[in-house]
């Protein structure tokens, strides 16, 4: 133990100690960078005097409201200035920030708000009807709706409910924030879809997310005053936590609510965009947009890609636009990214395909990770580091979660061990990095979002034709995945694919609809459980 012999006097007090929270970012930022740019929306441009002071007002006003520590307030936001304010104000209230998906269900939606006993909900007023629908779907109290209004997007208020800079105008500026007593303190709760049906309430505390920015910082190589571009939706596991991540380099986020190839070219020429996080979807965007939407820039742009490894293809076509591509690695369990394909010097001749291989590897544990490998799921030892060998990829350490939020077994399930289980499968090369190889969870990942085999299948199996159905990833050039539905019939019963589809998209987000459906038996194992890694195979491009 590093105790010395005599401790006295030596104990932590207020002088020596404050508890980690990204909070302390926006602080110190306001103070060093008062006028510097923090904030860019079209033509909103906010400096960090401005920045805090609207955190502060907001965090006052949802006080008034009555928000009290440990309350949760949700926002079903897309990435707007709203966005990244809640990021700062709810946890300056000491509440939890509750970001929702603003392409799900009404279900899904009434469920969260339910689970998460969402006090206030901020709701963007494109998305008023489905916050509406949602609430009067829920048995218990339903959060009370402030609008936010977005003019300058084709959305003004509609005049139904407070609109958000009215809210904001009852906050007062002075207003003292609420910080952690304690780092351990919740700051967010996330809804991920597992392998149930039910989405789980992934929850982190304020000091994974403080260590998650440092750490980003080093793995980014990043300088003061990157010019950040919001592309990973902020409701995804807080964007990553790169919101809470630019006021420690007195950088600019360019917010960017509509993600399409002119929106993310005009924002690196016209504001010098540096940096952003996407899903390999989005690099697919850049590469093929015709000339008229594209704009010439002469600085580096770094990227951040998760959710698959970027293809050969896609990286000898991107890199030469002015694009550097980092594969980085996690889940919103890790507060986003957990791992990197960390480079060395040795590879910097490599060109081509050799380029590639490097490129498609990662499971460097960030710096915040103690550690990330590949184990036997059963007996959990280490599999052999031989390239062949598969396991499932495990990480312990100051990035991962603190539990599923009213989820007990849920959480002593994925920490059993000591280790958190991802159900992500990976071979190990000799010198650490792995590359992963499958899925062992129930998970589709399409345009970067999960979507829960089983909730799709809970579905199907309501249609009246349908006596047996498995829903599994088909891999698309678009959106990366998409569901593919097979399906047994009933004895004697007729449908169409056209039909499966139209029934599922009425009971369905669009992103959780199968986009193709595959008839005939299923292939079983001989206590008749589906043998789903069979269909995926059939659906592997030959
Ligand atoms: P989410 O919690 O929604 O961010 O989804 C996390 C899941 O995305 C992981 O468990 C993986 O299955 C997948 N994922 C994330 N990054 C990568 C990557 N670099 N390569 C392959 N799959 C990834």
């Amino acid at each position: 133990m590093g105790w010395l012999d005599d401790e006295t006097g030596l104990g932590k007090c207020a002088a020596n100690y404050v508890p980690l929270t990204p909070l302390s970012h926006l602080n110190r930022a306001a103070r060093v960078f008062p006028d510097r740019t923090a904030l860019v929306y079209g033509a909103t441009r906010r400096t960090y005097a401005e920045y805090r002071d609207r955190v502060t007002r907001l965090a006052s006003a949802l006080s008034k409201a009555g928000v009290r520590p440990g309350q949760v307030v949700a926002t079903l936001l897309p990435n707007i200035p709203a966005q990244a304010e809640a990021h700062f104000a709810v946890p300056a209230t000491g509440a939890v920030l509750n970001t929702i998906n603003i392409r799900l269900d009404v279900h899904t939606v009434a469920y969260i708000f339910e689970h998460a006993r969402a006090h206030i909900v901020l709701v963007d007023t494109q998305f008023l009807a489905l916050a509406e629908a949602a609430c009067a779907n829920m048995e218990g109290g339903a959060p009370r709706i402030i609008e936010v209004a977005d003019a300058q997007a084709g959305h003004p208020a509609s005049g139904e409910f407070t609109e958000y800079e009215d809210f904001l105008a009852t906050g007062d500026s002075d207003f003292d924030w609420v910080m952690p007593e304690d780092e351990w303190e919740s700051i967010a709760l996330n809804y991920t879809s597992g392998t149930t049906g039910h989405p789980k309430g992934v929850v982190v505390h304020h000091r994974g997310a403080y260590l998650s920015t440092l750490s980003q910082v080093v793995s980014w190589r990043m300088v003061m005053h990157p010019v950040y571009l919001t592309i990973v939706p902020l409701f995804h596991c807080n964007g990553w936590c790169h919101t809470w991540m630019m006021p420690l380099l007195g950088g600019t986020l360019v917010c960017c609510r509509q993600i399409d190839a002119p929106s993310i070219y005009n924002a690196i020429a016209d504001e010098g965009v540096t940096h952003f996080g996407g899903a390999p979807i989005v690099l697919n965007t850049l590469i093929n947009a015709p000339d008229s939407e594209r704009r010439s820039f002469d600085h580096i742009v770094e990227v951040f890609t998760a959710g698959a490894p970027p293809p050969a293809a896609t990286l000898a076509a991107i890199e030469p636009l002015g694009f550097n591509v980092t594969q980085v690695y996690g889940l919103t369990e890790t507060y986003g990214p957990g791992t990197e394909c960390l480079w060395q010097e040795s590879w910097d001749g490599s060109e081509g395909d050799d380029r590639a291989s490097l490129k498609a590897r990662t499971g460097i544990p960030m710096p915040f990770m103690e550690d990330t490998t590949v184990l036997d799921p059963g007996t959990l030892e280490q599999i052999p580091m031989d390239s062949e060998a598969q396991g499932e990829i495990m990480f312990r350490g100051n990035g991962v979660m603190k539990g599923y939020y009213r989820n007990p077994e849920a959480t002593a399930e994925c920490f059993r061990g000591g280790w958190f289980h991802t159900g992500d499968i990976a071979i190990q090369h000799p010198d650490g990095y792995l590359k992963i190889v499958d899925r062992s969870k129930d998970v589709i990942i399409s345009g970067g979002e999960n979507v829960s085999s089983v909730e799709v299948e809970d579905v199907l199996m309501r249609h009246s034709a349908i006596s047996l159905c498995a829903v599994v990833a088909k891999p698309d050039e678009k959106w990366g995945e998409v569901p593919c539905a097979f399906v047994e019939l009933k004895p004697g019963a007729e449908t169409t694919e056209a039909d499966i589809i139209a029934f599922a998209r009425a009971r369905l987000a669009g992103f959780k609809t199968p986009k193709a459906v595959v008839f005939g038996e299923l292939p079983k194992t001989s206590t008749g459980k589906i043998q789903k890694f069979e269909l995926r195979k059939r659906l592997q491009p030959a």
